[in-house]
């Protein structure tokens, strides 16, 4: 089965969007077992959509269109599509409910724009649009039309905040249901931190030997702090294949193992901190906030969040954490004695049970031979004393900020699953 992607948006051609449908969607559909044939980029204008969408119609069996159905004079997604099909718009009124309570909740008035969202191809499937009000369309082309056999016609809203929970959590269970795949797919994805992706490859490539030959696959994807471990299996014994091969994997590198598929480790190690019923506090200088952000980005970090500093003066330091004006001059302010003042300060200050301090030379300039650009210190003070890291992220300033926030949320993660107390809380029953 073919399955092909047209992104709309002269945005994204002209360099001023990302076109992050593209990466997203091959991967969700990847996940599952599909595979994205070929994927085009457009401009926002009428011939064109129309051509990509006509020329993807004679050899897809699903065309996927993202981008274009919201209410302005630039979006012509839904008028294209419909038109080239040859069927009417309709106004569907569940979606004008929606839109009348999407304005309603946010004291807007329903004008004549919005409510030409409610206009959909007679015939067409809704998907309903939690997080907007431009709903997607799925539509059957008829056999004949554009190929021999039937297709589907997919339109989904450009935001991608709108668009990936509706893929997931609708577009891909209907693409399951009308287009099953013939023979089973298995697939995981360990999530790995403080390991290379190359050592990763060498300590698991000759174990995974034999099950590559019988069909495993597998995939290696680096970002800063991380590695994406994948496999996937297609057949009879795909998951079998994948279940051996993530064994053998987490018997060879599940130290660096933090989780599985999506979740980030801000999420893993908020999700141990609640099952300890540990709270947490956070001193920063170098990452200036970076890993506050982290850990509330996750929903329900108020459960286990105190608070914390941005302390990057000196002055800061001593004032806020108690650090010593001594240490600060004598060993500097990127120091092992530093930042176990800064987190035991932290720890005592916000009265949490653990305290996480970042503090280290961002660059490009203040290294010395001692002390390199990228140098940086983290130290977790915790019920059992306070542990010390010296890294170096030679990294330009946003990576080394994210580089060193995930070494120090590894090092309370380590920390959380060392506890003699620790229950296997992991519910994919991976980690160490
Ligand atoms: P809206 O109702 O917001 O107009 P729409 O369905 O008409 O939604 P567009 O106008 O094409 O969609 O895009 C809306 C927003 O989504 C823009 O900010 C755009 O940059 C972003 N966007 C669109 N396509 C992509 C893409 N492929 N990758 C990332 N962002 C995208
Ligand atoms: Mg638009």
């Amino acid at each position: 089965m073919v399955i092909e992607l047209i992104n709309t948006g002269t945005e994204l051609l002209i360099g001023r969007t990302l076109n992050t449908h593209q990466q997203w969607i091959g991967a969700e559909l990847a996940g599952h077992g599909y595979a994205l044939e070929r994927q085009v980029t457009v401009p926002d204008t009428g011939p064109a959509i129309e051509s990509a969408a006509r020329e993807a119609l004679t050899r897809a069996q699903w065309v996927m269109v993202t981008g274009g159905l919201g209410p302005t004079s630039d979006d012509l997604t839904r008028d294209l599509i419909a038109g080239l099909v040859g069927v009417p718009l309709q106004t569907d009124p569940e979606v004008v409910k929606h839109l009348e309570e999407f304005c309603r909740r946010r004291g807007r008035a329903l004008n004549e724009s919005i409510r030409r969202q409610a206009q959909v191809p007679q015939g067409a499937m809704v998907l309903q649009n939690r997080h907007g009000t431009a709903p997607g369309m799925v539509m059957l082309v008829p056999p004949g039309r554009f190929q021999a056999g039937p297709a589907w016609l997919v339109m989904l809203p450009g935001p991608p905040r709108e668009l990936r929970p509706m893929v997931r959590e609708q577009l891909i269970p209907l693409l399951k249901r009308l287009s099953p795949l013939s023979r089973p797919f298995a697939g995981r994805v360990l999530r790995l931190t403080g390991i290379g992706e190359s050592q990763v490859e060498a300590r698991i490539e000759s174990a995974l030997a034999p099950l590559v030959g019988s069909g495993l696959r597998v995939a290696y994807c680096a970002r800063p702090g991380e590695v994406d471990l994948r496999f996937d299996a297609i057949g009879s014994t795909a998951a079998g294949l994948v279940a051996s091969a993530v064994e053998i994997a987490l018997g060879a590198v599940g130290d660096w193992v933090f989780g599985e598929d999506e979740e980030e480790l801000e999420q893993v190690v908020v999700r141990k901190l609640r099952s300890h019923s540990a709270t947490l506090a956070t001193a920063e200088s170098c990452t200036g906030g970076f890993l506050a952000h982290r850990v509330t980005n996750v929903p329900g970090a108020s459960e286990v969040f105190r608070g914390g500093w941005i302390t990057y003066a000196n002055e800061a330091k001593r004032q806020w954490l108690g650090v010593l004006a001594t240490d600060l001059e004598t060993h500097g302010a990127v120091s092992a004695g530093v930042v176990v003042q800064m987190a035991e300060g932290a720890r005592k200050n916000a009265g949490s049970d653990y305290a996480l301090a970042v503090t280290g030379i961002a660059g490009p300039g203040g290294g010395s031979e001692a002390k390199p650009v990228g140098t940086a210190y983290i130290a977790l003070a915790g019920p059992r004393g306070t542990q010390v890291l010296r890294v170096v992220n030679p990294w330009d300033r946003l990576t080394f900020k994210q580089v060193t926030a995930q070494q120090a949320l590894d090092l309370l993660r380590r920390e959380l699953d060392s506890r003699k107390d620790s229950a296997p809380d992991n519910p994919q029953g991976c980690g160490r």
